[in-house]
């Protein structure tokens, strides 16, 4: 799976947070307004770029933004570490949103990370696996994170979702859920969405590390966008995401699976 956000994705997004104009932030990297708005649509680097200049004047690491610019991937997580864990790719119009299953392999009581645009799929692995669906939890309630609830709640009417309503901002502070075996902690990690969730899962089986389901707060090499609310989101990420232990999986709402240490070592942001 690609990355989220391309290098110009990136500046484009830090730009937008720093609350710059497409010609000072040129102005001030030593490029012209036209290069700067060719690298944030289509990521093409001007030549020559100068990515400490360009970092500065966004807030962003340079060395690191200039290791997604030469093609920076995360290391492909081996999942076979988590037996009881599957992401589920759908899209709509050509637009991704990854979902993920858990289970609790004594019990077979499972439970949804956010729904996706299609509920088939996520059926499909409950039917197979033999599960009961316990709980449908949301990270925030942008439509491609719900949109298969009213198909999922209607085949599986006994499932809880959390939370229940559109949230305040307290709804998911210091809750925690078992799953079987598993513990389901929700941390509020608002920024990108004011009704934001991450979820921190252990006690897999044979020690796997724990597993973050981040939702749109942060994605491999990149985060959330999050105008007007960036400091708060950057905070809630450093405080509840990337504190984490270093092995901690995490399972964002859109690229591929990263790890808290790939992201501290690789991500512009932090
Ligand atoms: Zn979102």
């Amino acid at each position: 799976m690609p990355l989220e956000d391309h290098i110009g994705d990136i500046i484009r997004k830090a730009r937008l947070h720093a609350a710059v104009s497409i010609e000072s932030t040129a102005h001030a990297a030593g490029i012209t307004p036209a290069q700067l708005e060719d690298l944030e649509q289509n990521g093409t680097l001007p030549n020559p770029i100068d990515f400490t200049r360009i970092a500065n004047v966004l807030g962003l690491d340079p060395a690191k933004l200039e290791r997604i610019a030469r093609g920076w991937e995360p290391a492909r997580v081996d999942t076979s570490r988590w037996r009881e864990l599957r992401l589920i790719a759908t899209n709509s119009a050509g637009f991704g949103v990854n979902c993920y299953l858990v289970w609790d392999s004594d019990t077979r009581m499972a439970a949804l990370f956010d729904t996706g645009f299609d509920a088939v799929p996520v059926l499909r692995l409950l039917h197979e696996n033999e599960l009961h669906l316990r709980f449908v939890f949301v990270t925030h309630g942008h439509h491609d994170h719900v949109a298969a609830w009213p198909q999922i709640q209607d085949a599986h009417p006994q499932a809880q979702r959390f939370p229940n309503t559109v949230s305040s901002d307290s709804a998911g502070a210091q809750v925690s859920f078992q799953l079987g075996n598993l513990r389901i902690s929700a941390r509020n990690t608002p920024g990108h969405a004011h009704d934001g969730i991450t979820y921190i899962v252990t006690g897999w089986p044979d020690n796997a590390p724990a597993v973050a389901f981040v939702g749109d707060c942060l994605f491999a090499g990149s985060m959330g966008k999050a105008p007007g609310h960036a400091a708060l989101a950057r905070e809630k990420i450093i405080t509840h995401i990337l504190s984490l232990p270093p092995s901690t999986l995490i399972c964002p709402g859109h690229g591929p699976l990263t790890t808290v240490s790939e992201e501290l070592a690789n991500n512009p942001f932090f």
